[in-house]
């Protein structure tokens, strides 16, 4: 029988609602941009199409993370999908604290910075900044696409999962 999360008077309590989220099974990004110089990243899977003409994306970025003003201040964005070999990276830019520290690698495509051996790479300028709630939803032009073959880094329920194609996934563009 499906249990009721909402309480009585139908308060929507936010670690339930996080955890009711978390069963909705998606890809990992590391959001990017550059201000001053300086290259930002954060890990984020609140990540989703828009449109595909004209081609929009959108990232929803905490209010409270850095990227949040990062982004409005540089106007652009970058998307990395990660690959399954990419969980330590996704763990760094969520601000964890790794045994082994790594240095992550960037690359640079159409003047927007993106994670080095990423599965694709979306290179994006902000059309629109929509405060909602505690986040805002960053939409983003698409201005280029880069694809890699392999398999992705997956999120389901709080953890990072795997899938395995054994190669099925060679998709020609
Ligand atoms: P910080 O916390 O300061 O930076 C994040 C980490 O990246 C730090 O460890 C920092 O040292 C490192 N870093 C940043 N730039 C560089 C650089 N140039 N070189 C090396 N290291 C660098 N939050 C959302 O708002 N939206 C989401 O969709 C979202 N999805 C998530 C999905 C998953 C699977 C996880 C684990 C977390 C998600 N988060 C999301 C939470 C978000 O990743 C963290 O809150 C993050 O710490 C916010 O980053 P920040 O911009 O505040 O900067």
């Amino acid at each position: 029988m499906a249990q009721e999360l909402t309480t009585e008077d139908g308060v929507v309590d936010a670690l339930r609602l996080r955890k009711a989220l978390g069963t909705f099974v998606s890809g990992v990004t590391i959001v990017t941009t550059e201000v001053d110089g300086e290259v930002h990243g954060m890990t984020a899977n609140a990540f989703t199409s828009v449109s595909l003409d004209p081609p929009l994306v959108l990232v929803s970025i905490a209010a409270a993370a850095k990227m949040d003003d990062r982004i409005k201040q540089s106007g652009r964005y970058g998307v990395s999908i990660l690959c399954k070999q990419q969980e330590d990276l996704s763990l760094h830019f969520a601000g964890a604290r790794l045994k082994q520290p790594i240095a992550p690698e960037f690359q640079w495509r159409k003047g927007v910075p993106l994670v080095k051996g990423a599965l694709v790479h979306f290179a994006c300028t902000v059309t629109d900044s929509h405060p909602a709630g505690d986040h805002t939803l960053h939409v983003g032009h698409v201005d280029a696409l880069y694809h890699e073959h392999g398999d992705p880094l997956v999120f389901f329920t709080g953890s990072f999962k795997s899938l395995n194609f054994q190669g099925e996934t060679t998709w020609e563009f």
